[in-house]
């Protein structure tokens, strides 16, 4: 019951990346890249998969060797005998050009290159190589991203820059000069490469910060001066929350803007957590702000000293997992079940007005409360919860009503329910 936006895109032309459209005519796309040895195409091709299976719809993966151009294709392969076909988009620099003309099946396998202006050679190769690059795109019918990054903007054109700048009666400031040479590289390699061929619906744009106010500043710029479609990230992060929260400010605002057509959250994953994390985070953003629905998601209070267990904490836990989970499988079945959403409250003192917002919601005893547990479904309350079962109750509540609701064809569709023998109480017993 997520409120949808009413934010209007920025207009751009559209990028096929393989079979998934980006531009301001489709979805906001969801991205992510992966943090395993390319050459290890096992570990690689898992990796993809777990990324793809949470939800990311293009993955990026590092090709910086022969030995990782080398597995490209076999990655690809593997990935397709599993059943995804997720676009692999090829991240390169200093040695593209070369493992682009010397590995042919890794530049066919690859659905999109990245290609950073800044990173592609020094003098006059630079141009040589970066055509080179191009052409390898013209040649296997691929687009490009040109993604410019602050930490390595091509340091010739910036001291061409700063050398204008200081002529100027009334110079930029160091900022300013620094998000201005990344807009120009960025415009100006786009020029090249359609100079030298490609068309100008196959590429795509990012310029990269780590500074929240200057990647607003930078995108809102970069938006208005050109019409490709934007791939927007806050480059570096950071870990846990700050990772988290530096690129929800700077992605919100921009697309409440409209601005940005495919996102990519670069998180550094704490030790042991798993890479798909960005990708959950990439997906809650898009979802929070009603621009895009993934997975039905849970509403829970923060607690108090109302309710001193942990059960509701872990019930709202256990049951955002089991909708995640299924989301694979209920995508395809249950069209419209992303937009489902499910309340968990700790106490019968605000618990029931926000479970009546939710398609489905639930107030859980508080501290010194009668240990029953009423259940709201679409606003009404239905069946009180009691006994040591609860979250299993209720998750079957929770199936029962997406089976119920969102079958093609909704309630005439629905399925029987093989157990439908919760612990419930009637109404009147509990009231
Ligand atoms: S719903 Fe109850 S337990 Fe949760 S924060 Fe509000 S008063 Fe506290």
């Amino acid at each position: 019951m997520g409120k949808s936006s009413n934010i209007v895109r920025r207009t751009t032309k559209t990028v096929m990346i393989g079979h998934v459209p980006v531009g301001s005519e489709s979805p906001v796309v969801v991205q992510s890249m992966t943090n395993t040895d390319t050459a290890d195409a096992e570990g690689t091709a898992q990796q993809i998969f777990e990324l793809w299976k949470a939800g990311s719809e293009v993955v990026r993966i590092t090709v910086n060797s022969p030995e990782a151009a080398a597995q490209v294709a076999n990655i690809r392969r593997k990935l397709d005998a599993m059943g995804c076909d997720v676009p692999l988009v090829g991240d390169f620099h200093y040695n593209g050009h070369k493992l682009l003309a010397q590995y042919p099946d890794c530049a066919e396998a690859l659905a999109k290159y990245r290609i950073n202006p800044g990173n592609v050679g020094k003098g006059s190769r630079r141009d040589e190589q970066f055509a080179a690059m191009i052409e390898a795109a013209i040649k296997y019918n691929k687009p490009v991203r040109i993604g410019v990054n602050w930490g390595s903007l091509d340091q010739e054109k910036m001291a061409r820059m700063m050398d204008e700048n200081g002529k100027r009666a009334e110079p930029l400031s160091a900022d300013a000069l620094m998000r201005e040479a990344l807009i120009q590289s960025a415009l100006e390699s786009a020029e090249q490469a359609i100079n030298i061929g490609l068309p100008a619906d196959r590429i795509i744009i990012s310029c990269k910060v780590s500074d929240v106010q200057d990647l607003v500043t930078v995108y809102r710029d970069l938006g208005s001066r050109c019409d490709y479609p934007l791939h927007l990230g806050l480059t570096e992060a950071g870990i846990g929350s700050k990772g988290i929260v530096a690129s929800t400010a700077a992605l919100s605002l921009l697309m409440q803007e409209g601005i940005g057509d495919t996102i990519r959250i670069s998180l550094t994953p704490e030790p042991g957590e798993s890479r798909t994390t960005e990708v959950i985070v990439a997906q809650e953003i898009l979802q929070v702000m009603g621009i895009r629905s993934f997975t039905p998601l849970v509403t829970a209070c923060p607690g108090c000293g109302r309710t001193t267990s942990t059960y509701f904490q872990e019930l709202a836990q256990k049951i955002q997992r089991y909708l995640r989970e299924q989301m694979p499988v209920w995508r395809s079945q249950y069209p419209g079940v992303e937009t489902m959403s499910v309340a968990v409250m700790g106490c019968v003192v605000n618990g029931p007005g926000e479970s009546k917002l939710a398609n489905i919601g639930i107030s859980l005893p508080g501290t010194g409360e009668t240990p029953v547990a009423p259940v709201f479904v679409d606003g009404e309350k239905t069946v009180t919860l009691k006994g040591e079962a609860i979250a299993e109750d209720f998750q079957m509540i929770v199936e029962e009503y997406v089976r119920q609701n969102y079958a093609v064809g909704g309630k005439l569709h629905q399925q029987p329910v093989a157990q439908k023998e919760y612990k419930t109480i009637p109404l009147k017993a509990v009231s």
